[in-house]
């Protein structure tokens, strides 16, 4: 029978769920986008930004998702015929790699896998074969949403800083801002991209394009930069329509003013542990699932995983399967896998992913589990008994 009739938790894991607050404050009259308290609540909005990416820097604000931060960002620093180094964990490598093709950029692209982290020192071998300085920018994922890698993006620093190379540090943190530490000015990233129907908990429609003075540097140095997707008017706004390059997402800014709120009051350490916590208690029950039986986690190593998201193998057509169940019987709806095998390939049936990332806690977590044990268990998927009451233990031990 379908136990589906409640509250449904989308776990797929972007968009994020969203909290009743953020949907409350988006549901008014539209305010006048001209003058009074609109004006005055994006201003702000700013700091809260910056302290969400740990920066001192810049921020542009798009009307966008995650695919128009990234042409944003690009085609800031950028241009038509220039080279770029791309290290590529998974899916979303490939992805922006892609939006710089369309820009006429030449990305090179090192292929990493879909099993772990990019490896510094190939991209230290890159950037020294590159000793006419031709490569622009390196860009990394910080957290890969398909395979849930989390990559090490001070150590990147650490190799541009030692090679003395040039290039910009551009990181897509579309995942893992406001889930997975994400230090931008510590870690020396140069350039930041982020969205914010997932961490940050609003519907999907904005981007985020943080930057530091050395990008805004390269950025005056650009021979041309399109009107729209230029971000020095949005981060130096004369006039407040240039914040947004025109009319002002205004349902959208209400919902985030809440949300920022939210992230302020828990504090960013408390998230991140609480994003950790979480994700241990999913890695306890699937450690005791897969131990006997076809499920395990796609990142071997814990120390390699992101706490905004995991991708699991159970197999084909046991993912599939699983995902239907969750969904029909329960409520629940996982990810996909994403970028895992080709469209075509049957074995595609056997990954999932689940997000908890955002706006989740203790019982959503352990409902979730509880929810895929279930499913497990109907359908007959061989598994180790005892997963939930492993991530149990994570919880109350916290
Ligand atoms: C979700 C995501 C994107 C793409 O965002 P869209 O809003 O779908 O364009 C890019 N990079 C990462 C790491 C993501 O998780």
């Amino acid at each position: 029978m379908s136990l589906a009739h409640g509250r449904p938790y989308l776990a797929i894991p972007g968009p994020s769920v969203m909290p009743d607050a953020v949907l409350r404050a988006m549901h008014r009259a539209s305010p006048n986008i001209y003058e009074g308290e609109l004006v005055e609540m994006v201003r702000g909005m700013v700091p809260d930004l910056k302290y969400v990416a740990q920066t001192e820097g810049h921020v542009a604000i798009y009307i966008a998702n995650g695919h128009g931060a990234w042409e944003a960002a690009l085609s800031n620093v950028v241009a038509e015929g220039d080279r770029i180094l791309v290290a590529a964990t998974g899916r979303f490598g490939h992805g922006w790699a892609d939006m710089a093709t369309g820009l006429g950029i030449e990305p090179q692209v090192i292929e990493f896998g879909r099993k772990g982290p990019l490896d510094p020192a190939r991209i230290a071998e890159a950037l020294a074969a590159d000793t006419e300085h031709a490569l622009k920018a390196v860009l990394v994922t910080h957290v890969d949403t398909a395979t849930s890698v989390r990559n090490d993006v001070a150590a990147v620093r650490r190799v541009l800083d030692e090679t003395g190379h040039p290039a910009l540090l551009m990181v897509d943190c579309i995942a893992s801002l406001g889930c997975d530490r994400f230090e931008m000015d510590a870690w020396g990233a140069d350039v930041m991209v982020a969205g914010s129907q997932k961490g940050l908990m609003v519907p999907p429609g904005m981007a985020f394009v943080f930057f530091n003075d050395r990008a805004a540097e390269r950025r005056a140095a650009m021979k041309r930069v399109s009107r729209y997707w230029d971000w020095t008017p949005r981060a130096t706004p004369e006039f407040f329509y240039q914040y947004f390059g025109g009319t002002a997402p205004a349902h959208h800014l209400y919902g985030l003013r809440v949300a920022l709120d939210m992230i302020r009051e828990e504090g960013l350490e408390a998230i991140w542990r609480r994003h950790e916590t979480l994700a241990r208690a999913v890695w306890a029950a699937v450690d005791v699932w897969g131990s006997e039986g076809p499920m395990s986690m796609n990142i071997a190593d814990p120390a390699l995983r992101s706490h905004a998201v995991s991708a699991l193998r159970i197999g084909a057509p046991y993912g599939a399967q699983l995902r239907e169940w969750t969904d029909s019987r329960a409520g629940l709806t996982l990810g996909i896998g994403l970028g895992m095998s080709e469209p075509d390939d049957p074995a595609g049936t056997g990954f999932f992913r689940i997000g908890h990332m955002g706006h989740v806690n203790a019982h959503m977590i352990l409902g979730a589990l509880g929810v895929i044990e279930a499913g497990l268990q109907a359908l007959g998927v061989p598994h180790g008994r005892g997963g939930v009451a492993a991530a149990a233990e994570v919880i109350g031990g916290a």
